[in-house]
């Protein structure tokens, strides 16, 4: 049977393992996630299990996207009724139904980080405490962990240590809780958490939906926390036919919360486990596979397994010594030049970093040449100021209750609403137990009568908006907040490029809108919001489009690409500093490198700098640990400095460093001490000559036209952004 065949053996067991609880431990591109999507397949296609009984979760929404779209592709269509979601997306689908339960309303909000710092700050300003020593930021995180751990507000005390400290935030907390659910809105751990409570307060909900799960599939089991864990306890304790697949050496969250414990003692906690090990990986080369079981075999707290593959030797990594970021920047852009020279796509080439902040000295040079690539991560789109905002509004629609959404935009734009009447509004609110709208509602007696009135024109707005809700589609809905709020006039009042990407923004979210119309089944405001506050940043990356990735080695968890650029390998940069004194962080570290080399499929390459200037200090870092726990015969070195140096020797060679191989590629300009800073690599493009009048075309712009052409530089009017005058060493330009 076809469906089966394409699977190793171990893989075919694995999916024919249907009954019982099933654990799959296995290395990075062992096909765990392909065993998923193929025993889905295999349940109701063999075994006619309706699609309506199956649950699998996996971390990203755009994990799930992709497995749905295998599934389908195996079954031909019917994979519609399949949960395939997150944690969070299937959470939410349950509160939806039945949080009334529980004391929400079903028009709930999900509250985002910035909101959350918002609610967060009044009650610490309502407790009477000082914001510098209950910092928000610090009271959200130690709110969320104690989440992660189901730790509640009466029991934090108890949890952390009955100081006086420990009981403040406890009061906060508690504060805070009471807070979201008068706002009738979730935080993002709520979701989870609540979603327990309402099961184990209600029997007969979690009944249905035990008795519905009859087989239930995690991916990425290794990165679960203890909420998640028990979610998926009780729901799979009827019919325990509960399968998870996951690798204990890319456990890599265990800073938000998750428990290693979890794919560990799976076997103690679920009776009459079978348990099955994938060990051929189908991912990488022979060379990178080495590299990574060498790294990961130093860590001590690890289930013992070697992973082998039957792929081709492949090239050796590269590790590249660059001067400092920009050169180390200058190189992988070279080398990616390079390549889509002799035919490879931008979309081949990624580049994972360990913090957001070395992101952007390459953005920088991308930029600079015109070459097409797509960051995951820094400013989300719906983080913008002009979205959030457009969001609030709809929030407010959708549940009046949202004081927050509401202090945000009833002086967006400026209708004349200050603070002090704001003020007075929350005093009447908190007075009488209502929300802020409803005592803006009847604010005559607490306002003077000007006021009032401007309150009054603005709920009356509110009201029409609501009206028109009832009856408009989401686009239609959006449109008219644009217009009646007067938002896109105030924006249109001033011409700045600022406005006018602002203006940009809100057209794009129209487009979102529109796309969630077409897609989505349940076309209403609420599943529109739902949708916004669960993508996350890796679901908007489109594998399809021709573009360098960026991304953050956690981001780039369950990902391949052909060629892997790890950048930053430095002692302090990755691992991280404050990782480097404690045993459990640094193992941590390890297995982030882990997960990070096991992204390639082809070519890895390695750059740390000599010199970094980071977090606005200049730095002089030693290689990483990581890499020189890579065996030597693996590595081919390039760059500044000689191989098998000391690191004592190292920031030494940094002051007076030569370029070990200057090949044809390399060339280099002194700075001021001798020291070669801003040296640029070259492609070798003596064969190209522009001359005026050529049609030519650049991988980010487009088609254009020479207007000017010397030999080093040419001035090309594109089609798409006008003139632009570029390098004729650098810039990713071609006749055509
Ligand atoms: P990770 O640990 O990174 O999440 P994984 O174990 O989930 O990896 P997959 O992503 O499922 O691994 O598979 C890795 C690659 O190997 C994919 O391109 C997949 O299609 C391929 N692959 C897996 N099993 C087989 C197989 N039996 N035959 C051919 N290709 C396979
Ligand atoms: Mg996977």
């Amino acid at each position: 049977m076809d469906l089966i065949d394409s699977l190793n053996e171990a893989q075919r067991n694995a999916v024919l393992a249907t009954e019982g609880p099933l654990l799959i431990l296995a290395g990075a591109g062992s096909g765990k996630t392909r065993v998923i999507t193929h025993r889905i397949a295999y349940l109701i296609k063999e075994k006619g299990v309706s699609p309506y009984n199956i649950l699998a979760i996996t971390f990203t929404n755009k994990a799930a996207r992709e497995m749905r779209e295998r599934v389908e592709a195996l079954l031909g269509g019917e994979a519609r009724d399949i949960w395939i979601m997150t944690f969070h997306a299937a959470c939410v689908r349950i509160l939806r139904r039945d949080i009334e339960h529980i004391g929400y309303s079903r028009s709930f909000v999900i509250y985002d980080a910035s909101d959350q710092l918002t609610l967060l700050k009044n009650c610490i300003k309502e407790l009477d405490l000082n914001e510098k020593l209950y910092d928000p930021k610090a009271m959200l995180s130690a709110i969320s962990k104690a989440k992660d751990k189901m730790i509640g507000p009466d029991e934090y005390a108890k949890a952390y240590g009955e100081d006086f400290r420990n009981k403040k935030i406890g009061d906060i907390y508690r504060l805070y809780q009471d807070k979201l659910k008068k706002n009738n809105a979730l935080d993002f751990d709520d979701i989870i958490l609540k979603t327990i409570e309402l099961f184990k307060s209600n029997p007969e909900v979690l009944d249905y939906y035990q008795r519905r799960f009859k087989y239930i599939m995690v991916d990425e089991y290794q990165d679960t926390n203890a909420a998640q864990y028990q979610l998926i306890k009780l729901l799979s304790s009827y019919h325990q036919n509960l399968c998870v697949v996951g690798d204990d050496d890319q456990s890599i969250y265990g800073w938000r919360g998750a428990d290693i414990r979890n794919i560990l003692d799976f076997e103690k906690d679920f009776k009459n486990t079978k348990v099955i090990k994938l060990e051929q990986n189908y991912r990488s080369t022979k060379q990178i596979l080495e590299a990574a079981n060498e790294v990961v075999a130093n860590n001590k707290g690890r289930k013992a397994k070697k992973l082998w593959t039957a792929n081709d030797d492949g090239t050796p990594i590269t590790v590249y010594t660059a001067a400092d970021e920009h050169d180390e920047a200058e190189y992988a852009i070279m080398r990616i030049l390079e390549g889509v020279a002799q035919g490879k796509s931008f979309g081949d080439y990624a580049i994972l970093y360990r913090t957001n902040a070395q992101s952007r000295v390459f953005e920088d040079v991308l930029n600079r040449e015109g070459i097409p690539y797509k960051m995951v991560g820094g400013l989300r789109f719906y983080d913008r100021k002009e979205i959030k905002d457009i969001i609030a509004y709809l929030r407010v629609l959708q549940n009046p209750l949202d004081d927050i959404s509401l202090r945000r935009i009833v002086n967006v734009p400026r209708r004349g609403i200050g603070e002090g009447t704001l003020s007075k509004l929350d005093e009447s609110a908190a007075k009488r137990g209502i929300s802020l709208y409803d005592a803006m509602m009847e604010c005559d007696d607490i306002l003077p009568g000007r006021t009032a009135r401007t309150i009054g024109k603005f709920v009356e707005m509110m009201s029409e908006l609501m009206a028109v809700k009832e009856v408009a589609t989401v686009t239609q809905l959006i449109n008219e907040v644009l217009d009646r709020t007067g938002y896109i006039k105030e924006l249109e009042k001033d011409d700045s490029e600022e406005n006018q990407s602002r203006i940009q923004n809100l057209q794009e979210f129209l487009t979102v809108a529109q796309e969630f119309e077409n897609k989505s089944e349940d076309k209403s405001l609420q599943a529109f919001l739902e949708n916004i506050s669960l993508v996350t940043d890796v679901d908007n990356l489109d594998e399809n489009e021709d573009a360098v990735i960026l991304m953050t080695l956690h981001g780039a968890k369950g990902l391949e690409f052909d060629n892997v650029f790890l950048v930053g390998m430095e002692e302090g940069v990755f691992p991280l500093s404050r990782a480097m004194l404690d045993e459990a962080q640094l193992e941590e570290e390890r297995r982030l490198c882990y997960v990070g080399i096991t992204r390639a499929r082809k070519k890895l390459y390695i750059t740390h700098a000599l010199q970094r200037n980071i977090y606005g200090s200049v730095n002089y870092n030693p290689v990483s640990r990581f890499v020189e726990e890579i065996p030597e015969h693996l590595i081919e070195h390039e760059g500044y400095e000689a191989g098998g140096v000391s690191r004592s020797e190292r920031k030494y060679i940094a002051a007076t460093a030569e370029p070990r191989r200057t090949g044809t590629l390399f060339t280099q300009d002194q700075g001021d001490f001798g020291v070669p800073l801003t040296h640029r690599h070259k492609r070798d493009r003596s064969a190209v000559k522009f001359t005026e009048g050529q049609k030519v075309q650049h991988a980010k712009w487009g088609i254009g036209t020479v207007v000017e052409a010397s030999d080093s530089e040419v001035v090309v009017v594109f089609d798409s952004v006008g003139s632009k005058r570029l390098a004729v060493d650098f810039a990713p330009l071609k006749v055509i």
